[in-house]
């Protein structure tokens, strides 16, 4: 039984990407990641393991749930933006309403210590 790639829908598929489930030939399996290279376009760019969620609208790469904080519904950032946010907030004045929601997730954290 001969099954086509259902990316390149031209080869031969040979392996089933674990993640989405799409057959696709070894040409459009990405080994390393241990999945297809539509998955791949897909993965979270900081820890590459996670499927992403969102874009990081300070740094613009995608981010999964893990590697992200969530300052207000669905405004997410990444960690590492996150943990420099009051620079990047100094450099870009109009990012300041970001700070604004960290403010009130802050005294979510505050009263909690
Ligand atoms: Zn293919
Ligand atoms: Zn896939
Ligand atoms: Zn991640
Ligand atoms: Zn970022």
């Amino acid at each position: 039984m001969d099954v086509v790639c259902e990316v390149c829908g031209a080869a031969r598929a040979s392996v089933r990407c674990p993640l989405c489930g799409r057959l696709v030939c070894e040409k459009h399996f990405d080994r390393e990641a241990g999945v297809c290279v539509v998955c791949r376009d897909l993965m979270c760019r900081v820890c590459g393991r996670r499927l992403s969620v969102d874009v990081c609208p300070l740094c613009g790469r995608l981010i999964c749930r893990e590697c992200s904080v969530e300052l207000q519904p669905g405004i997410r950032v990444c960690r590492e933006c996150f943990s420099r946010l009051d620079e990047i907030v100094a450099e870009h004045p109009r990012l300041n309403y970001l700070l604004r929601y960290l403010k009130r997730r802050n005294q979510h954290v505050l009263s909690r210590r």
